[in-house]
């Protein structure tokens, strides 16, 4: 057993990536939605990297404000 609180999906590995990047065919973004509907890993984990792209796109034109440290701080699970 690892000492992490929720499990690591290997399915999350293949498409979290490709899906954020909007690189999947039809068939496999219907696939991965079907799949976060349904596993709250990946959800968190999407959650999770849509912000820091979010983050990542203001941080190079913009000073990052407050609340959105703050959100991105609070969307670290604790290990
Ligand atoms: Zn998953």
């Amino acid at each position: 057993m690892s000492g992490f609180a929720w499990d690591p999906c290997e399915k999350c590995e293949k498409m979290m990536q490709p899906y954020l990047d909007r690189v999947l065919t039809e068939e496999e973004r219907l696939e991965a939605e079907e799949h976060l509907a349904g596993c709250s890993y990946c959800r968190k984990r999407y959650r999770f990297e849509e912000e820091f792209r979010q983050f990542v796109r203001l941080a190079v034109s913009e000073p990052m404000p407050p609340g959105l440290k703050a959100k991105l701080a609070a969307l670290r699970t604790p290990l």
